[in-house]
């Protein structure tokens, strides 16, 4: 299949369907995929496929790239709405996460004040004081929550870590006190011979408990927009994406649906 990676630290700008004009970040390699969690539906294709040798890139060379790309948008009077750390994996699995934060502020707070930071992140990290601490300091902290059901993050996240748990999960979003985006991708299919479909009433109404629990600013919901590594799964319609996202806005959340 077309995997999407991204060849460079700073890409873009590029229009998201979820952030707008997007300055992306990535901290992963250029020429491969490092992730703790392997999705079948990862646009970055599975981890088997995607393997690697490349360095990550040092603190050190994130800030130089994102210093000169964003000097040279403000000489062409071209101003990001975010910069989004994304990639070829999960940013906060550099070991130098939370310095690059700090240097991306200061470089943001210089350059382009009214631009947002983002993260979109799978939430595998939290446990770590450094990423939790930058994360609480981003304007837009992104964290992934695909199901409320062990059996299916398993099937649809493939965590490397035994112990990645939806009890893990939900014990690390609640310590955010609020102060997070919860992004969730809704699909349907088949994989390895199984049915997968995180949209039935026992899916979706322990996701709306769970929303509760976890009080987040905003929600994000969202379907497969391109091609899957794994390719017996299908989009969930638009209707559906909105039935799901009034249920939770009747508790009280601000959702927005990408379809
Ligand atoms: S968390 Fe993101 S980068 Fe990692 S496997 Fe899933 S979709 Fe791909």
């Amino acid at each position: 299949m077309p995997t999407i990676l991204f060849d460079q630290i700073v890409f873009g700008p590029i229009h998201s369907r979820r952030l707008g004009v997007s300055l992306g970040v990535n901290l992963l390699p250029v020429d491969g995929k490092l992730c703790s969690f392997d999705c079948i539906y990862c646009e970055c294709g599975l981890n088997k496929e995607g393997r690697t040798r490349t360095k990550l890139p040092t603190r050190e060379a994130v800030r130089e790239a994102l210093e000169q790309k964003l000097s040279a948008m403000r000489e062409e009077g071209v101003r990001p709405d975010v910069i989004t750390f994304a990639g070829n994996g999960e940013p906060t699995m550099h070991p130098q996460f939370g310095q690059i934060i700090e240097d991306t502020i200061e470089v943001r707070n210089r350059i382009c004040p009214k631009a947002k930071i983002a993260v979109l992140s799978n939430s595998t990290m939290l446990h770590k004081q450094e990423v939790f601490d930058a994360l609480n300091k981003v304007d837009d902290n992104i964290l992934k929550l695909d199901s409320v059901l062990d059996k299916r993050i398993q099937q649809l996240n493939a965590p490397n870590s035994p112990s990645f748990t939806f009890e893990y999960l939900l014990e690390q979003l609640k310590r955010f006190k609020g102060n997070l985006i919860i992004q969730t991708m809704f699909l349907k299919g088949e994989v390895d011979g199984e049915k997968t479909d995180n949209t039935t009433e026992e899916e979706i109404s322990g996701w709306i408990e769970a929303l509760k629990v976890i009080s987040p600013k905003q929600v994000m919901i969202y379907t497969i927009d391109r091609e899957t590594p794994v390719h017996s799964l299908q989009k969930v319609n638009k209707e559906e994406l909105e039935r799901i996202a009034d249920r939770a806005r009747k508790e009280g959340f601000e959702v927005t649906v990408s379809a």
